[in-house]
C-alpha cells in the first residue's frame, strides 16, 4: 500500500471516529440528563447543619428520557401544595408530579423525596410552573388542621435542600407561593397550617397578594392564626 493510501485511511478514520463523537453527544443531549430509577431511590445523606440527614432520590444523573425542560435561568421560587388526600405510602412519591415531597404515613412521616430534577417542566402548579419548583406534601389539610410536626420539620428541610441544590446549579431561590394563588379550583392549597408554620417560617418571601390566571389571593386567616 501506498504511503498517501495510508495517509488518506487515517484521515477517513479520524474523520470518521470525530462525526461518531458528534452523533454521540448530541444523543445524550436530546434524551435528557437523568436516569429514572425506575421504583427504586438511592438514599442521599446530608451533613450540615438544617439540611442534616437522608432524603430520598429518585434519579441519578446520565443520559435519560427525553423531557420537557424548564429554563433554571427563569426560576426564583417554590410553589408549595398538599396532596389533598389522607395519607400516600412510601411507593407514591416516585411517581408524584413535583421536584420535591414529603411523607406523612407512618412508614416515612417527615422523609424528603426528591423526585424530579431542576431542570424537568413539570404541569404541577398552573401558572407557577415556568418559574417555581413544586414542593408536595403528603396529607390532607382543611381549614382547621393541624399538620404533624414531623411533617412540618420534613417540608422546612425540604425547602434548605432545595435552595442548596438549586444555588448548585446557578438558581437562586427567593420565594414561595401557594398552588391556590395560580388556580381557583386549588382554593384550598395548601391550607393555612402549611401557609404558616412552613411557608411563612422558611424565610422566603411571601407575596399573598399576587395571583396569576385564575388564581385566589390567600385569606387573612392563612395569614395569622385566628383560631381560638
Ligand atoms: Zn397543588
Amino acid at each position: 500500500m501506498a504511503a498517501s493510501d495510508d495517509t488518506q485511511a487515517g484521515w477517513i478514520a479520524g474523520f470518521l471516529a470525530t462525526l461518531a463523537a458528534i452523533m454521540a453527544f448530541a444523543l445524550v443531549k436530546s434524551r435528557g440528563s437523568y436516569i429514572d430509577l425506575r421504583g427504586k431511590s438511592k438514599r442521599v445523606e446530608y451533613r450540615r447543619g438544617n439540611l442534616a440527614g437522608i432524603i430520598k432520590r429518585t434519579f441519578r444523573r446520565g443520559p435519560g428520557p427525553a423531557t420537557r425542560k424548564l429554563n433554571p435561568k427563569k426560576v426564583r421560587g417554590i410553589t408549595l401544595h398538599q396532596i389533598g388526600v389522607r395519607t400516600v405510602g412510601p411507593g407514591a412519591h416516585r411517581k408524584m408530579t413535583a421536584h420535591f415531597s414529603v411523607g406523612n404515613s407512618s412508614r416515612d412521616m417527615g422523609q424528603v423525596y426528591w423526585v424530579h430534577p431542576f431542570d424537568t417542566w413539570l404541569a404541577a402548579s398552573n401558572g407557577g410552573n415556568d418559574d417555581t419548583l413544586s414542593l408536595e406534601i403528603a396529607g390532607l389539610y382543611g381549614r382547621d388542621s393541624i399538620v404533624p410536626q414531623a411533617v412540618v420539620d420534613g417540608a422546612l428541610r425540604a425547602i434548605q435542600i432545595m435552595k442548596f441544590e438549586a444555588a448548585k446549579e446557578g438558581i437562586t431561590i427567593d420565594r414561595i407561593y401557594g398552588h391556590r394563588q395560580f388556580d381557583d379550583g386549588r382554593g384550598a392549597d395548601p391550607g393555612p397550617d402549611l401557609w404558616r408554620r412552613v411557608a411563612m417560617r422558611s424565610g422566603l418571601q411571601v407575596f399573598p397578594n399576587e395571583t396569576r390566571g385564575d388564581g385566589l389571593t390567600l385569606p387573612d386567616h392563612w395569614l395569622s392564626d385566628t383560631r381560638a
